[in-house]
């Protein structure tokens, strides 16, 4: 903590040192700004400590079941498996704790002063934080997003993705609640690890926003693997009973599980933080206003990542605080582009996706051709599993750009990043058709799909 009155002055304060706020401060303090950062909870923010990191070894952890059944087909004989999850839960927080230790020692020898306790905003340039209140030139909002629990009797029972980490018991029953992102992945990791889960979405299908063929191919996909899958279908309230929790349902039906997972959205983390000393302003949805240079309503005050409303993506929060940093602290202006983000679910099967839907394209009065091809993947020719890969492009016939580019399948977050790049260079389905491919892969067959399917 500074303990003179010189310390407590700085040219940039981060609030939140999550994915957005730790590049921010790291990248300004590097370019000469004296740079003071605080952070209330952990440091690496969400993604870190409990989203994209312990949720992707997770996913690693729940798919050995099935690759201890495919091994079969190959030869192995593999004995009864069992699992243990305080072993994965605990070498997951090991794991997690060398990660906070390294971003500390990031934002350390960058010469940002990082202060463990929450900020809150006590004008245009002035911030409180454990009782002593500090000065800046610029500050920069950084707090990111937290989950939102739906309002039914009950729900103080269930829990949200930021409980679901550190569960002292293993839920033998699961019940998920939402049919986006969060609620997909743990519906794999779940069911990999040997729970019953049973996931609902309240509409007529899930992963909104995604390409519809790929929306229903997915759902297809997953309830092959074991999960219960149930569209038009909600909670309507929770209680406490012997055997566990018991779940009514907008059908009258009743369910019992160990544990009740609410993911279901979530909102931007502003409470406390004191904007309405400022003149900071929120939008509709209550996301706080920033303009194409992060600046929010009060000049001196600027916001990005998850708290602002656009994509909630790790990357995409870390894109922006670069350009907020070089264009504040740096030589020139830089904003972010936010054309051709690709972006996967780490459920099971994945999907990954770059680029526009079908649904979107058509939208937009594109004149467009679309490739699909589905097949079943070589390795589960000899291991037996019963499971297909998606993969689809959207051409623009006019320009024969690749618009949209969607996959379901093994290694869909890997193969797409490549496929992003391309597409980000503008590449058109001639450079896709005269890249030769790579065998035998699954990712091949998006440069030999010759023929549109309409
Ligand atoms: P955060 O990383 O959330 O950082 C905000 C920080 O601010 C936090 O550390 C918080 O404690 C701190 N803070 C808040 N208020 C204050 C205050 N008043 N004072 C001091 N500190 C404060 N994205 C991906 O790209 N890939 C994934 O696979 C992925 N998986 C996810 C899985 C889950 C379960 C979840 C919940 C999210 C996942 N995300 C994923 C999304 C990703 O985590 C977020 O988009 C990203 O962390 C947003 O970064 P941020 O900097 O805006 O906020
Ligand atoms: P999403 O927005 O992805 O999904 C929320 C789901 O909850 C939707 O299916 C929504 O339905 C449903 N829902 C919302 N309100 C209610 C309600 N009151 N009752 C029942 N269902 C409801 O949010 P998540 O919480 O899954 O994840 C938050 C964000 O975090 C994601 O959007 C993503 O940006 C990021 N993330 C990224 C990951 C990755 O990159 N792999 C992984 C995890 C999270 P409807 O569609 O009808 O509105």
């Amino acid at each position: 903590m500074p303990e003179n009155a010189k310390d407590t002055s700085c040219d940039l304060f981060v609030i939140g040192a999550g994915s957005g706020g730790v590049r921010a401060s790291r990248i300004a303090a590097s370019l000469g700004a004296k740079v003071i950062v605080a952070e209330g909870l952990y440091l690496g923010g969400t993604c870190v400590n409990v989203g994209c990191v312990p949720k992707k070894l997770y996913v690693y952890g729940s798919e050995f079941s099935k690759a201890f059944k495919d091994a079969e087909g190959f030869g192995w004989t593999v004995g009864k498996p069992s699992f243990d999850w305080p072993t994965l839960r605990d070498n997951k927080s090991r794991e997690i704790a060398r990660l906070n230790a390294i971003y500390e020692r990031l934002l350390d020898d960058s010469g940002a002063t990082v202060l463990t306790g929450m900020a809150r905003l006590l004008g245009p340039n002035t911030v409180e934080v454990n009782g002593v209140t500090y000065t800046a030139r610029k500050i920069l909002l950084a707090t990111g997003s937290w989950p939102t629990k739906p309002d039914f009797p009950g729900n103080e029972h269930a829990i949200t993705s930021n409980d679901i980490f550190d569960l002292v018991t293993f839920p033998r029953r699961l019940l998920i609640v939402g049919g986006g992102y969060i609620a997909t992945e743990f519906a794999g990791i779940f069911n990999g690890l040997g729970s019953q889960v049973t996931q609902l979405y309240r509409g007529d299908l899930f992963m909104r926003g995604f390409d519809h063929d790929i929306r229903t191919f997915v759902a297809g996909e997953i309830r092959k693997t074991g999960v219960d899958l149930r569209f038009n279908t909600n909670i309507e309230s929770l209680a406490p009973v012997s055997n566990g929790l018991e779940a009514t349902l907008n059908d009258g039906s009743r369910l019992v599980a160990d544990s009740v997972l609410c993911a279901t959205g979530r909102h931007p983390n502003i409470e406390g933080l004191g904007i309405e000393s400022t003149r900071v302003s929120l939008d509709s949805r209550g996301y706080v206003n920033a303009d194409g240079q992060f600046q929010t309503d009060e000049p001196s005050i600027y916001a990005l990542g998850d708290m602002t409303g656009g994509p909630q993506l790790t990357p995409v929060a870390i894109a922006q605080a670069m350009a907020f940093a070089q264009s504040q602290f740096g030589h020139h202006k830089n904003t972010m582009d936010y054309d051709f983000i690709p972006t996967a679910v780490f459920s099971q099967p994945n999907i990954g996706t770059v680029g526009l839907t079908e649904e979107q394209a058509i939208d937009r009065g594109l004149d467009i051709a679309i490739y699909s091809s589905e097949f079943k993947p070589m390795k589960h020719t000899l291991s037996g599993r019963d499971e297909r890969t998606l993969m689809k492009l959207v051409v623009d016939k006019p320009s024969d750009r690749v618009i949209g580019l969607h996959m379901v399948g093994p290694d869909a977050g890997e193969i797409c990043q490549g496929m992003a790049v391309a597409m980000k260079a503008g590449a058109t389905k001639h450079h896709f058709d005269s890249t030769v491919g790579i065998h035998p892969t699954a990712a091949e067959e998006f440069v030999t799909m010759r023929t549109p399917s309409r």
